[in-house]
């Protein structure tokens, strides 16, 4: 096998760079060794703007998360340490239980291209049909930047298949996207095998045509789902990304896929390649829900009169949930999963009083009639939300309850606003169909009531300082907003320097 040696200098790999600094010229680099083609497809599957690119964790968590969740499938990381350490952390802390690989490097390494021949070293080594169908090997941002080839690694190794993929912070914006980059690699490669030849049945079979389900969802969703599609006549199949490689083929195979998550440009381009219908929005609330019983009833020609029988079997049922477990109060929404719009539209369909949207994925035509609906009841949608975004929501509409990602939380309780963490309290509860009716109201209720814990606390804590005077001191640290605001000019100046060469 030939190899091509990495070309970039030594300083790339300590790069001034990391995950928010010297993005251009990390770019420039991993274009100079080669990795413009996958830059340029990155650039259009997850488009920026109208800012560069929202804070979030580090984008490749997204894709080691879906590789890390799926049986028999083994993840080997190429990055800084650094960086693998961190990914490692979250992994475990988000219960992983599963060996993280790691093939180190120094700039020695990186710079003669010896990295890759141990990348393919490792990979030889763990390929045993035994223990796996698939090894996934990511690229982090320094190994992209020098242009690691991973493409050249075999595809299969005694049976194993091999994917490696490209997932720089400085080229895929969110862990959202991240997942898409995986899962539609895979999809890829199942794609291929399926055109070559035959390929393993799935697990489970269903005599009813089937609708792959595109997005991580609360594990009792795909079950309620499938049972608003039975009265169509219709079964739901596999959720992608999926947990075992074989799932893949009944993906590719269902001739309808749901885009329950919007942000999954690069999979529902495999479908679509495929030959496959990709459908918009996910069955929640009384609204979405009809509207999607009627997408899916279109997609699959199923006779009008089917599909109003469903409708008239779940639509009562999620009303009458809805209204039994109202939501009194004023919220703002934000978060990076993908599913923020949905969560919106369960809120108001509850009674809640939803004052700002912010997502830190990007507007697709997956989610427009979730934004539309919205936007029609007069909710801002602020898509690829930033940090900033989000706090001035809070501070604009100094709601009930803040929604939201960690520093949103803090920051709306330091304001005495009770605040719920989207992630881990939200996207931990049931959203579609007549489960999610009223699932949300328990959290978000016991929340608002405790409105006066907070105020309280506030109360107590009165004094003791904020910001740099925080905490109890005998000489109070003397802010200096000057030296802050000198050195946001000079990072300000060296960024538009260094967007100017990169353009
Ligand atoms: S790999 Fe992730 S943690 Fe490391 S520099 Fe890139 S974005 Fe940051």
């Amino acid at each position: 096998m030939t190899m091509r040696e990495a070309t970039t200098s030594p300083d790339i790999a300590t790069a001034a760079g990391g995950c928010h600094g010297g993005r251009e010229r990390m770019r420039e680099a991993a274009r100079q060794a080669g990795k413009s083609a996958i830059l340029e497809r990155y650039q259009a599957d997850y488009p920026r703007g109208p800012h560069d690119q929202p804070q979030s964790m580090c984008p490749a968590f997204g894709s080691l998360r879906v590789g890390l969740r799926m049986r028999r499938v083994a993840t080997v990381l190429s990055g800084s340490a650094c960086c693998v350490y961190g990914l490692t952390f979250t992994s475990h802390f988000y219960g992983a239980r599963r060996t993280v690989g790691y093939v180190p490097f120094n700039s020695e390494t990186l710079v003669t291209g010896k990295l890759f021949e141990d990348i393919r070293e490792a990979v030889f080594q763990l390929a045993d049909p035994e223990k796996y169908d698939a090894i996934v090997v990511t690229n982090l941002c320094v190994p992209t930047a020098s242009g690691v080839p991973l493409q050249l690694l075999p595809r299969n190794i005694k049976g194993v298949r091999i994917i490696g993929i490209d997932v720089p912070g400085f080229g895929v914006p969110t862990h959202a996207e991240a997942k898409d980059v995986l899962a539609a690699a895979m999809l890829a490669y199942a794609r291929a095998e399926a055109e070559a030849g035959p390929v393993a049945a799935p697990r489970e079979r269903t005599d009813r045509p089937t609708l792959t389900l595109l997005g991580e969802m609360f594990p009792a969703d795909p079950v309620v789902i499938g049972r608003l599609l039975e009265p169509l006549d219709l079964a739901a199949g596999p959720v992608v990304p999926v947990r075992e490689w074989r799932e893949l083929y009944a993906a590719l195979a269902s001739p309808v896929v749901a885009a329950i998550h919007p942000f999954y440009t690069a999979a529902v381009r495999e479908f679509e390649t495929a030959g496959r219908t990709v459908l918009p929005s996910a069955p929640v609330g009384v609204d979405g829900t009809a509207a999607w019983l009627d997408a899916v009833g279109d997609a699959f020609a199923v006779p009008p009169a089917r599909v109003a029988e469903a409708k008239n079997r779940f639509l009562p049922a999620i009303r009458g949930a809805l209204a039994a477990r109202p939501i009194r109060g004023r919220i703002t929404v934000s978060g990076y999963e993908g599913s923020e719009l949905l969560v919106a539209r369960l809120l108001v369909e509850s009674g809640a009083d939803v004052l700002y949207v912010g997502t830190a994925c990007p507007r697709t035509r997956w989610s427009d009639p979730d934004r539309a609906w919205l936007e029609a009841r007069g909710i801002p949608v602020r898509f690829r939300a930033r940090l900033e975004d989000d706090l001035a929501a809070v501070d604009a509409f100094a709601p009930d309850l803040a929604i939201g990602t960690t520093p949103v939380v803090q920051h709306a309780k330091t304001k005495a606003i009770p605040a719920l963490y989207f992630t881990n309290l939200i996207s931990a509860r049931p959203l579609m169909g007549p489960a999610g009716a009223g699932a949300l109201a328990e959290v978000v209720n016991a929340a608002i009531a405790g409105q006066a814990r907070f105020a309280e606390m506030r109360e107590f804590f009165r004094g003791v300082g904020e910001g740099p005077a925080a905490g109890i001191w005998q000489n109070l640290p003397v802010d200096r907003p000057e030296f802050k605001g000198r050195y946001a000019a000079q990072r300000a100046a060296r960024a538009k320097a260094e967007e100017a060469v990169g353009t």
